[in-house]
């Protein structure tokens, strides 16, 4: 981190790569020596297509994903796609069944609930969400599987997708895609708000499979049926062209930085030096089940609030920032997306080291 920078463990908007920022902040004034700035050139632009349609390359080389699927860019962040899912994909005499994970998979499945059947297949909720689910069995007449592959909040995550048995698998990738290589073929559709682990806020990627396009009913407003966006290259309208550049910037980070398989390496590596220190300490304590532990969102606990108050306040006065935990499970949380880098994990190990010896 440069000298004016902290250490960022938010969950989200959260840490991007230094070098992306640096390059973001000489485009801001000029882009690409053009003589205007990148938020100040229209959508409609040689310039802009270039920025998009390279996001999309970079994307489809990174995930394999192949020419029957469609990358869609979208605002409204994830949130809107909780809605949008079931507008575009649920029928009537199907259901939707869902594995609730906590509080993400709750709006996902309230808001499905607005627009048909929905089945709670299998929850974590028995024991706080501090695990994930195994045991899957779809309706009979299941139109599709939602997951959450990360639980920001708590700190687990699916390791390995769950068995759809057949079903159109949908996942909320929110918190950690592109944190590894998946199999992009196993999923109907993937969608993910930018601002954890690929850019900032304001725009949402979803990658679906094209045939999904052919049953949608008509009559859905215009920006939440899938083949608005599908058919005009993500501008029906204007789209989120700020947002969208800085993917593409991040994209391109991932790349040259050696894909998903080192991005996965590095991931693995930052978490277990934690979750090590978590493991063996006193004093840190974590709730989440061992196999379900997030590469991405390391949650854990101190013995009394206040002892939590002074750690959080004593890692403030260290330069880590974002490390509270969500109001709603309280404890600490540190968030190690992929552009979090490792001297900061080494950072914030010595930091907890040093608390735990003189607390
Ligand atoms: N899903 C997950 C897993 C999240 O972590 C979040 C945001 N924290 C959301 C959905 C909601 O995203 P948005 O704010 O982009 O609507």
């Amino acid at each position: 981190m440069s000298e004016s920078r902290l250490y960022n463990l938010s969950a989200g908007p959260a840490v991007l790569p230094e070098e992306v920022v640096q390059k973001v902040q000489a485009n801001l004034f000029n882009y690409d020596k053009s003589g205007v700035g990148i938020m100040e050139i229209s959508h409609r632009s040689a310039a802009f297509d270039e920025i998009i349609s390279k996001a999309k390359q970079d994307l489809r080389s990174l995930l394999s994903i192949g020419e029957d699927y469609q990358i869609l860019f979208s605002t409204g962040g994830a949130t809107a796609q909780f809605s949008a899912v079931p507008m575009n994909l649920l029928r009537k005499g199907t259901t939707a069944d869902f594995i609730n994970t906590g509080v993400w998979s709750e709006k996902a499945i309230k808001e499905a609930q607005k627009f048909g059947e929905v089945a709670v297949k299998a929850s974590s909720e028995d024991d706080s969400f501090n695990y994930i689910p195994k045991d899957i069995r779809t309706s009979k007449n299941s139109a599709y599987l939602h997951f959450t592959s990360n639980n920001t909040i708590y700190g687990t995550q699916f390791h390995k997708e769950p068995e759809a048995g057949g079903t159109p698998l949908i996942c909320d990738a929110s918190s950690d895609f592109l944190h590894k290589k998946i199999n992009i073929n196993k999923y109907d559709l993937i969608y993910a708000g930018a601002q954890k682990n690929i850019g900032p806020s304001g725009v949402s990627i979803i990658i679906l499979k094209k045939k999904l396009l052919s049953g949608i009913p008509e009559g859905l407003p215009v920006l939440i049926d899938y083949r608005t966006l599908s058919k005009t290259n993500s501008m029906y309208n204007t789209p989120p062209t700020f947002p969208i550049y800085v993917v593409s910037e991040v994209l391109e980070w991932i790349v040259k930085g050696g894909g998903l398989e080192t991005m996965h390496e590095k991931n693995k590596e930052k978490a277990s030096l934690l979750y090590d220190v978590i493991d063996n300490s006193s004093m840190y304590l974590s709730k989440v089940k061992n196999e379900d532990r997030s590469l991405m969102n390391v949650t854990f606990r101190l013995a009394t609030d206040e002892l939590e108050k002074s750690f959080l306040d004593a890692s403030l006065k260290k330069g880590f920032v974002g490390l509270k935990g969500h109001r709603k499970t309280g404890g600490i949380r540190a968030s190690i997306y992929n552009a979090f880098p490792k001297k900061g994990v080494s950072a914030l190990i010595s930091f907890m080291k040093e608390f735990e010896s003189s607390n």
